[in-house]
């Protein structure tokens, strides 16, 4: 069955007494797929007759909510007290709450905060603009969660944030029960979207001038479970090269206990998506997988990343792992090192275990002490920046094409540089000329690596050296959407701009080697 677009009414909440719209700011918390949800969240609030607003100082404030975090619930209610005095400032305001720790939270959350107006889940997310204007309505707070989909999200209109890459859901939850894993429980079991929608919306992004797409699910690889095609994914990756216009195709993320060969032959021959893979380990010790209730061993993690560098030398990969998952000795953990010292992941996201309410591993016994955990996360951090830092400095010399972002070099200004990710999905700065033409984001520049460092590659060049610059779609897409926004576009090399400005998107592979926030969900 074709998806049919949702189509979203205006709404008369969405008008101030003058007829002036009403302006709503999303909060977005938690990982890419709440990312892509705001987008979902603020197209359909658009599509009502709100305007989007660049600051919290918005009618609507809307909080989209992770339950993956460690302390996520203390944090929500934390921003709410503060929203709370804001809202006895601003008459009228209303304050929504989405995600998925509205879905675990429930009536709780008016309950322990009663300034909130809207709470809504992960399965309805189409309804915050009835429930803004039923709750405006009533002048009573609306809470409103059902148990699963009621149409799949990427019908809703979506406000993209980026002009040059874009998300496109292929499935929603997880038939997975992974014990440290809330998603499940408030996601539901595994939705896939037909392979001839998830096209189409490819398709219809890269004819609105993006040139990269990332392909989201929570484990990307099963995709097809529900139609029974156990080789969808590697299908839908090849139907991907076939797209004209698209440049570059990346997944997060795969499970290794579904990854088949058809998958990395896919990978390798289909010439647009990208020598990155993004697959998360979680542990090193095959007593403690068990125990998480992952199905695979690391021999068989191994396997895989042998396999695909056979057929994607150059291929960078990354993971997640978890130290200090209940019961973990330190001979689990030394298995965690070694699996990490063979596997020469580029980088990892680390994180320290902490109890998630709802999950078996909550109420597992051996719950591994906060000193131990952290003397262990601080060795595995040590590590990985050891690797990372030599696997970065082996691209010494080399050529990349880099993909231009916004805002992704935190010092881009005050080291006159410019950033983008390579192929591989690595974060480059480079050199920003002193005169001639700037690239814009989106546009492709070629460089040469000049340093290594463990989250990022620097290619500087002499300041008289003319960046190599092939301009896009995609840059030209930008420029649009600059001129729409502001009256003006920046096509004007001589502006030199080196800070360039569109709201961020962060995409591709983690750019660093530890983080020290907890909380994986693949
Ligand atoms: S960690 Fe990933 S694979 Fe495991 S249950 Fe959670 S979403 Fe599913």
């Amino acid at each position: 069955m074709t998806e049919t677009a949702t189509t979203i009414a205006p709404s008369p909440a969405s008008r101030n007494i003058d007829g002036s719209a009403r302006t709503f700011y999303v909060r977005t918390l938690g990982c890419q797929m709440n990312v892509h949800d705001s987008e979902r969240i603020t197209g359909s609030l658009l599509a009502a007759g709100y305007a989007e607003s660049d600051t919290e100082d918005a009618d609507v404030i809307v909080i989209n909510t992770c339950a993956v975090r460690e302390n996520a619930a203390n944090k929500l209610y934390g921003n709410l007290g503060q929203l709370a005095s804001r809202k006895r400032e601003h008459p009228g305001m209303q304050i929504a709450v989405g995600g998925c720790l509205a879905q675990m939270e429930q009536q709780q959350i008016v309950e322990r905060a009663p300034q909130v107006d809207v709470v809504f889940g992960t399965h309805n997310m189409g309804s915050l603009p009835v429930l803004l204007e039923r709750a405006r309505h009533n002048e009573e707070a609306q809470v409103e969660l059902l148990e699963s989909l009621e149409t799949f999200p990427s019908t809703l209109p979506t406000k993209r944030d980026s002009t040059y890459s874009g998300w496109v859901s292929i499935s929603v939850g997880c038939n997975n029960t992974c014990t440290f894993c809330i998603v499940p429980a408030l996601r539901g079991k595994e939705k896939d979207r037909r392979p001839g929608d998830i096209l189409s919306e490819v398709k219809a992004i890269v004819d609105q001038g993006a040139i990269e797409v990332t392909l989201l699910g929570q484990n990307v690889n099963s995709y097809g479970v529900e139609f029974r095609d156990r080789q969808a994914f590697s299908k839908l990756l090849r139907a991907c090269g076939d797209i004209e216009g698209l440049e570059r195709v990346r997944f997060t993320s795969p499970h290794p206990a579904a990854f088949t060969d058809d998958v990395i032959d896919a990978m390798a021959e289909t010439h647009n998506v990208m020598p990155q893979l993004h697959m998360p380990l979680q542990s090193g010790s095959d007593r403690i997988l068990k125990e998480m209730r992952r199905s695979y061993r690391s021999s068989k993690f191994l396997g895989i990343l042998d396999r695909v560098r056979e057929r994607i030398p150059h291929a960078a990969i990354t993971t997640d792992i978890i130290v200090g998952f209940p019961g973990e000795t330190d001979e689990d953990f030394e298995d965690t090192m070694r699996v990490v010292e063979q596997a020469r992941f580029s980088s990892a996201f680390t994180f320290q275990y902490s109890i998630r309410e709802g999950t078996p591993a909550a109420t597992m016994p051996n719950q591994v002490p906060k000193e131990v955990v952290q003397e262990r996360f601080e060795r595995l951090i040590a590590l990985q920046h050891r690797i990372s830092l030599e696997e970065n400095e082996k691209l010494v010399g080399t050529t990349q094409q880099v993909l231009v972002s916004v805002d992704e070099g935190k010092k881009d200004g005050e080291t006159h540089r410019l950033t983008g990710r390579s192929e591989d999905g690595r974060l480059v700065h480079f050199s920003a000329p002193e005169t001639g033409e700037l690239p814009r984001p989106g546009d492709v520049v070629t460089v040469e690596i000049t340093r290594g460092a463990p989250s990022y590659l620097v290619a500087d060049a002499p300041a008289s050296v003319p960046l190599r610059i092939r301009r896009t779609r995609a840059g030209d897409a930008w420029d649009a959407a600059q001129a729409a926004s502001c009256g003006t576009g920046t096509n004007d090399a001589a502006a030199g701009a080196v800070n360039l400005g569109l709201p961020t998107l962060r995409i591709g592979a983690p750019s660093s080697a530890g983080t020290a926030s907890n909380g994986t969900n693949n």
